[in-house]
């Protein structure tokens, strides 16, 4: 394609809100034969709401759960957190941080923290288990149903013993199957990328259609999971929105942040979509290969 032709695409991107950084991005979105998406807030829309509490026999009551619960999670920024402090506010149940000590954030894992004398730990199992705690085979059958229904299950320990479970959840964008189903007749092969757990992810997937899937992926790994892909020939996109994703937006051939999406992951991508809607993936993709059909 002629300079003048990649400038007039640029524009006409630019005009429907995707931003393209320079005139050879485009030239290599053209060439993509892969796109890894993150989940949360990228295919989901990342406002998450507290959906159920479950507690284990014989342990404190729901709302006990959720007050304490809350008042640690106060202090993260995770949207996991801002669901359960929003569901304590809604209960009227403070949350009050008062009283909360050594809180610990465990990226991509959960928190942990000190509570009227108690050791206190929310988060994935895998989180749990580090910290020694047998998990109550009650609550792991909960998880299990509700993981299939796409709920993340935040698991609650206090002082090594599993006591309850609280069950978030997200909606897909509404534009998440048109744009899985719009890149999958282009020919191009999608993986979704999470640190969520698997049940919830292969449910996601499972609604868009099917495809590869990677779950209980710590945030520092995600960049090695597009490199690994690009390390099988693949010639990789990632869209993403989080801190999460900024150096796997990076790694890729082409990375695309969403507008909404964190300050670190607008700088780290080649393409920037104003709005969020997903949708607008598949029209950059489509307007490159456009562009950039006729020298190839
Ligand atoms: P994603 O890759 O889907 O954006 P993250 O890597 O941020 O997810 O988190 C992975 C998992 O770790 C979450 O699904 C959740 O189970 C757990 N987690 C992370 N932060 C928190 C938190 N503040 N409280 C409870 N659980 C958390
Ligand atoms: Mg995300």
């Amino acid at each position: 394609a002629t300079p003048m032709a990649i400038a007039v695409a640029s524009g006409f991107g630019a005009r429907h809100g995707i931003l393209v950084k320079n005139g050879e991005v485009l030239e290599t979105l053209s060439g993509i034969d892969h796109v890894v998406l993150d989940k949360t807030g990228t295919l989901t829309e990342g406002s998450m709401s507290v959906t159920s509490i479950e507690v284990a026999d014989g342990a404190l009551d729901a709302d006990g759960l959720l007050a304490r619960v809350a008042a640690i999670e106060v202090q993260s920024e995770h949207s996991i957190a801002d669901a359960m402090v929003a569901a304590a506010r809604a209960r009227n149940l403070g949350p009050d941080r008062h009283g909360v000590s050594e809180f610990n954030n465990h990226p991509g894992m959960g928190v942990s923290a000190r509570l009227e004398g108690r050791r206190w730990v929310a988060g994935t199992l895998s989180l749990l288990q580090r910290e020694g705690v047998v998990p109550d085979p009650g609550l792991l059958e909960r998880a299990r149903v509700l993981e299939a229904e796409v709920v993340t299950c935040v698991h609650v320990a206090v002082d090594g013993r599993h006591v309850g479970l609280v069950g978030v959840s997200d909606r897909l964008r509404p534009d998440a199957l048109e744009l899985v189903a719009g890149l999958r007749a282009e020919g191009i092969g999608m993986t979704l990328l999470t640190g969520d757990r698997r049940g919830v992810a292969e449910a996601v997937a499972q609604q868009l259609g099917g495809m590869e899937v990677l779950a209980e992926v710590l945030p520092q790994d995600k960049d090695r999971v597009v490199g690994e892909l690009r390390g099988r020939g693949l010639r990789v996109a990632m869209v993403g929105d989080g801190i999460n994703d900024a150096p796997a937006l990076i790694r890729a051939d082409v990375g695309i942040a969403l507008g909404s999406g964190t300050d670190v992951s607008i700088e780290s991508a080649s393409i920037v979509l104003m709005s969020n809607e997903l949708r607008k993936v598949l029209m950059a993709v489509r307007l490159s290969r456009r562009t950039l059909r006729t020298i190839r």
